[in-house]
């Protein structure tokens, strides 16, 4: 039998070369439809959702423990391993693929297992049980730093040694389509003497990637770079919503608090890495060496698209305003996870790990707001005398992602997210 990463494998189910969710791909998420049943897992195939319940419950997937696709969430079916994850895979693709009868020539299996993607509500894919957010980007966090403190002080002196992070908030990460309110706190404008409370008014964005991780790790120990690969789920599209004016006057000296906490969005279909393997490509050089522990012996990048589009209330369409790539990240998501759990910090089923902003060498390629209008200097033209240095009430962010192969593409789907006023 063919890998499930096969370029040549077709499935029974029509799937445009533009889709996000070929064959190849086999994202799961959660959802519900008009059926009235609860909240289930599947993955998405073209312009379907194949129902995994309906599978488990027919006895045509074997996971081991029955009811794991029953849950709302992915936890139950992650905590199994990657071993479990790899075959659940490789059946869910045999039973998709043109050339196998047993659900193709099946019709009443067929109604009942695929559902149209427009009758279903997609929902937060897993239950986040600790977030953090990592800033390794060398392209943002030098252009910050450019802002900040000049261009001979752009890097601090510990950003090339480790994958700089905090520990941000899971309790207010959010699936795709969920409005996020403009959030109030303490503001601080450099003229002001004293600070004041209200509404944030420099709301931006952050394109990032989100590593899910499928596997625990045990307080006190430390993790391999083959170690931590394995505890990789996969990975979603993340949205760090930002307010840069709460953050300027908070940061000192314990980093971002109330300016990161009141929302993530992120995208509804995790990605397996699995899927991603294809794509896998070299990062930038490290310059220092990194420490041993951190030191990988295989490229864990990924040559993955990403784009960004930003769409005012009285605007028909989003406007791209930033196209990068996650492959120029400067830390990998291995080394974070490493990094993560060297101290003998535990990690859990469930976390979530933000790549950091996404930014790349070139202009266009900025993955936030800060950046792309410098710090509110340059403000961005978005359509005729619709212009923003910083998020306003009603606008709506897009966020997409893939790894485009010969004539396919894995990606994504999309994040985003409309601005609601404070008030
Ligand atoms: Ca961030």
């Amino acid at each position: 039998m063919s890998h499930p990463n096969d370029p040549k494998l077709r499935s029974f189910i029509d799937v445009a070369p533009t889709s996000d969710f070929p064959i190849q791909n086999l994202p799961y998420g959660v959802f519900s439809s008009k059926d009235g049943l609860a909240s289930r897992v599947g993955v998405a195939i073209g312009d379907y959702v194949l129902d995994l319940w309906e599978l488990e419950q027919g006895s045509r997937l074997d996971v081991g423990p029955l009811g794991v696709f029953s849950q709302p969430s992915l936890n139950p079916f992650m905590a199994l391993g990657p071993k479990v994850w790899s075959k659940t895979r490789a059946r869910i693709s045999e039973l998709l693929r043109s050339d196998h009868p047993e659900l193709r020539d099946n019709r009443e299996l067929r109604a009942r297992a695929l559902v149209p993607t427009a009758d279903v509500k997609l929902h937060m894919p897993f239950a986040v049980a600790g977030y953090t957010d990592f800033y390794s980007s060398k392209e943002h966090a030098t252009n910050v730093g450019v802002m900040f403190r000049g261009k001979d002080n752009a890097l601090q002196p510990n950003w090339l040694h480790m994958p700089i992070g905090y520990n941000g908030r899971a309790s207010t990460v959010v699936v795709t389509g969920t409005k996020v309110r403009r959030p109030r706190g303490q503001l601080k404008p450099p003229a002001a003497e004293l600070p004041s409370f209200g509404p944030c008014k420099r709301l931006d964005f952050e394109l990032e990637m989100g590593v899910v991780v499928g596997q625990a790790s045990a307080m006190g120990e430390m993790l391999t770079e083959k170690q931590a690969e394995e505890m990789i789920f996969g990975f979603v599209i993340l949205n760090d919503w930002s307010a840069r004016d709460i953050q300027q006057w908070e940061y000192v000296p314990l980093g971002p608090f109330q300016a990161k906490a009141f929302a993530t969005s992120i995208s509804p279909w995790v990605v397996t890495r699995e899927a991603l393997e294809p794509f896998r490509t070299q990062g930038p050089a490290q310059d220092p060496t990194p420490l041993a522990y951190l030191k990988q012996a295989q490229p864990n990048n990924y040559d993955l698209v990403l784009e960004v589009g930003l769409r005012a209330g009285a605007m028909n369409d989003a406007r791209t305003v930033c196209s990068t790539n996650f492959k120029y990240m400067y830390w990998s998501s291995v080394q974070q996870l490493v990094h993560h759990a060297s101290s003998g910090c535990a990690m859990n089923v469930g976390d979530l790990l933000g790549s950091g902003t996404i930014s790349g060498p070139e202009k266009h390629q900025r993955g936030s707001l800060l950046e792309i209008s410098w710090n509110g200097t340059e403000p961005v033209e978005l359509a005729d005398g619709v212009k923003r240095t910083f998020l306003e009430d009603g606008d709506s962010l897009v966020m997409r992602g893939w790894c485009q192969g010969d004539g396919y593409r894995v990606g994504f789907g999309e994040v985003e997210g409309t601005v609601d006023a404070a008030e």
